[in-house]
């Protein structure tokens, strides 16, 4: 490890709707922010061709494109947008404590006020035809992408809370949802299922996995298994939602923050702050109930005013430096 060490105000991890939305605020707070990108610069709608539903954007935004303008936007204000991996904290238990980061194993990052805005990564099935039709019709997100289905024949995988929740969100807008079940019942509460279980153009295909996605450059099928008696079916979809669940990025800071058992950050309500003086976390990392980048970018608004009011508190002992006017 090299012996770089660098003292700031307010390290942001992330470089989602979360992060970017933290360090416009931050920026124009003259708390100097710097950011670090991690593997994905601009977050998981880098993963995503159209968002219709980020407010301001009447014709809709590619996600790529979004995430351009949302780091332009916070780099006018001075933030310092810059590529790496946090890759091991030591968070400090004192008010007014230093919060040590190391980034890419090498460089460490002392801070006052750390952002945590690492989102969160959806779970896929991991089969070639899947990855291949990713943005072709194949989506993790039914609240996102299920408009774009509109009366027409889709498939959910799952047999959760979320899958049923999302299925039910489907079979609103869509023509009919086929629910792949993998085992002989589903995990939601009994509430979910009574939802799932009263609409109509819900099926449920128990004990039931995707063999293939079928299609070129688009979805227009499924090959579907019967795990008990390795029956295969097809049926014509145009859209495969994948509602397996979701994996907070937050292993870095597991037996320093308080997490519940999935991994998602806990914070204090109505505010961004961890058990951590300090240490405020935003977006995905900390929300399991809406998943949105409009709620992340509001709670990302949230951590930046937090660590301003901590800041100011504490009395911070680095100078402010405006890096824009
Ligand atoms: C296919 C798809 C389509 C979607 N479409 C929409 C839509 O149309 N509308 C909508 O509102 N929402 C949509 N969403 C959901 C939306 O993308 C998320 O809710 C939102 O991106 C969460 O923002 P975030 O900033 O919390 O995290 P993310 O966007 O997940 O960003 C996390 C950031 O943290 C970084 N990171 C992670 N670990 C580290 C580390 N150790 N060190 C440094 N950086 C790290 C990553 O590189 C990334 O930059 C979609 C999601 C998917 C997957």
């Amino acid at each position: 490890m090299s012996e770089q060490i660098e003292r700031i105000k307010t390290l942001i991890i992330g470089s989602g709707p979360a992060g970017y939305t933290a360090a416009i605020y931050a920026a124009r707070a003259d708390l100097n922010p710097v950011v670090y990108t991690g593997m994905e610069p601009g977050g998981q709608l880098t993963t995503t061709t159209e968002v219709d539903n980020f407010p301001g954007y009447p014709e809709g935004i590619d996600g790529p494109t979004m995430m351009v303008q949302l780091q332009q936007q916070a780099e006018r204000f001075g933030t310092d947008v810059r590529v790496g991996m946090a890759t091991a904290v030591e968070l400090s238990d004192e008010v007014g404590g230093i919060h040590k980061v190391t980034i890419d194993n090498d460089k460490v990052i002392e801070a006052e006020t750390i952002i945590i805005s690492t989102g969160a990564s959806a779970k896929y099935l991991n089969i070639p035809s899947e990855q291949r039709l990713r943005g072709g019709g194949v989506s993790a997100c039914a609240v996102c992408d299920g408009f774009f289905y509109k009366g027409q024949e889709v498939a959910i995988v799952g047999g959760g809370d979320t899958a049923a929740e999302e299925a039910s969100y489907l079979a609103n807008i869509c023509k009919k949802v086929t629910m792949l079940v993998r085992k002989d019942h589903m995990r939601a509460s009994k509430a979910m299922q009574h939802r799932v279980n009263s609409l109509d153009n819900i099926e449920i295909r128990y004990n039931t996995e995707v063999d293939e996605v079928l299609g070129d450059q688009v979805v227009e099928g499924l090959r579907m298994v019967n795990n008990q008696t390795g029956e295969k079916e097809e049926i014509a979809i145009t859209g495969l939602f994948i509602a397996i669940g979701h994996k907070p990025n937050t292993d870095i800071f597991k037996g320093q923050l308080e997490m519940d058992d999935v991994g998602y950050i806990i914070t204090e309500p109505d505010s961004t702050k961890t058990n951590k003086p300090g240490v405020f976390a935003s977006g995905d990392a900390q929300d399991k109930i809406y998943r949105q980048a409009v709620t992340a970018a509001g709670t990302g608004c949230m951590a930046a005013l937090d660590a301003e009011r901590y800041l100011a508190t504490i009395g911070s002992a680095i100078e402010a430096t405006a890096r824009w006017d």
